[in-house]
């Protein structure tokens, strides 16, 4: 019988031997970018990864979303995810965009497919697969930056989709029905290797529509309704509000202007924004989301335009599973030293948010970042200057984690889940995400 010494000694090298072709991968996606829900060739190039590697899988899931699984042979056991993100945002001056979308991968998920494969490369030893008990599921989803609210809106209008956040609508479509627990690594400019711990915020996505009236800007602006008026005091309203916002509710309220008029020489009639309410805790995130639409109706009232707010359920906080992540950080600390690995308290939240929050609602997920990159998330300068510690750190990091808990039966993944107490249930889940989903409509010209 191998040790779990043994097994992890034979993962290492397997994906020491793959690194190469691992690393690729990585490369060839951030050359083709792909926004959420968009992401066919990302999409593909999974698809014949897995087919080439023999491992069996269904593709089109949430229309983009690719799921493997490799059994374990020796016998039954939990089924863990390994995740990996496949969308990119839109920086059209990021040096590796996309020229016809400007869609760039500037949060570095083209990594994270790369680690998701490179992690099962390594669990695909013959000799590692015969003494794990259970399913490892290689997952690639789509859809995690919340971007392009107006489009997806159109797909669910198309009804492709209902959730508008990849996890989300896997989990509403059953995908995650048979998976038992779930890990991603995600990038970071971290000065350390690996990183476990902390939380994200939840949040609320916004469509905003302002109607107002056309009419000639110079001739007869007197007859007009201006929406861009509206929606600018609107911005100077939430701007207002900002100072009653707690620091303990990491609170954090955005947005775009999409359409702001559609010729100068008239009054704008028509406006639309994308906006967010972000906070770490849900009642915070109601009130602060019910304030905001206040402001919006404000900015109609202001100049007796209408506006419709289409609030769309965002994502939820991140619970990072408190076996899981230990498990985890044992590997990390073996892997690349107690020096280059963080550990931070869960009451650490970046202000960011995550829909691996949604699934750690339902399951015992870890969402752990590695080094690797440079610049500033988002921004056109994220770049990944050390693609070891992108992509190969994480990949073997999993792949141990993944041999803790389905070697020797699979105690530890049955530790993991008879340790956790998620706080709902997958249909609680659905039917607690569809009660957020609400149409605002306000009429400013009756006040
Ligand atoms: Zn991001
Ligand atoms: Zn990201």
């Amino acid at each position: 019988m191998p040790t779990l010494a043994d097994l992890k000694r034979a993962t290492l090298a397997a994906i020491d031997q793959r690194k190469a072709e691992v690393i690729g991968i990585a490369r060839a996606v951030l050359e083709n970018p792909e926004t959420g829900f968009t992401e066919q060739k990302t999409s593909r190039l999974v698809q014949e990864t897995l087919r080439a590697w023999g491992v069996p899988f269904q593709a089109g899931l949430a229309l983009t979303g690719v799921k493997g699984a490799v059994q374990g042979k020796a016998g039954p056991g939990p089924a863990v995810a390994i995740i990996g993100e496949l969308d990119s945002l839109r920086v059209p001056d990021h040096p590796h965009h996309d020229e016809a979308t400007g869609a760039a991968h500037a949060c570095g998920h083209h990594c994270q497919v790369a680690s998701m494969l490179g992690a099962l490369a390594g669990l695909l030893t013959p000799s590692v697969l015969e003494s794990l008990s259970g399913r490892i599921v290689p997952f690639a989803v789509p859809a995690e930056e919340f971007i392009e609210v107006e489009r997806r809106l159109r797909l669910r209008e198309e009804g492709r989709l209902e959730f508008m956040g990849g996890k989300q609508e896997l989990l509403r479509l059953g995908a995650f029905d048979d998976v038992d627990m779930a890990m991603l690594c995600h990038t970071s400019t971290d000065r350390v290797k690996l990183a476990v711990g902390g939380t994200s915020n939840g949040h609320v996505v916004k469509f905003v529509q302002y109607s107002g009236k056309g009419a000639h800007a110079g001739g007869s602006p007197h007859l007009g309704i201006n929406a861009l008026n509206a929606a600018a005091f609107a911005l100077s309203a939430i701007n207002a509000i900002r100072e009653t916002f707690r620091e303990q509710d990491t609170v954090r309220v955005h947005g775009i202007l999409t359409r702001g008029g559609e010729a100068v020489s008239a009054v704008p009639s028509r406006v639309t924004l994308e906006w967010r309410v972000r906070s770490g805790n849900l009642e915070a995130l109601v009130d602060n989301s019910q304030r905001v639409d206040r402001c919006f109706k404000a900015g109609a009232l202001a100049v007796g335009a209408s506006v419709t707010i289409t609030n769309i359920p965002g994502y939820l906080p991140l619970l990072n599973a408190p076996l899981l992540q230990e498990t985890f950080l044992q590997n990390a600390v073996a892997l690349v030293g107690r020096g280059a690995v963080a550990v931070r308290p869960p009451e650490h939240n970046g202000g960011g948010s995550t829909d691996m929050g949604d699934l750690s609602q339902v399951m015992p997920v870890i969402h752990p970042y590695c080094g690797g990159a440079q610049g500033t998330a988002h921004g056109n300068d994220y770049l990944i200057r050390d693609y070891e510690t992108a992509v190969v750190v994480p990949a073997k990091a999993m792949a141990m984690t993944v041999i803790d808990l389905l070697a020797e039966g699979a105690t530890r993944a049955r530790q993991v889940l008879s340790n956790s107490r998620p706080p709902m249930s997958m249909e609680q889940y659905v039917a607690f995400q569809r009660a957020r989903a609400e149409v605002v409509r306000y009429d400013g010209a009756k006040g």
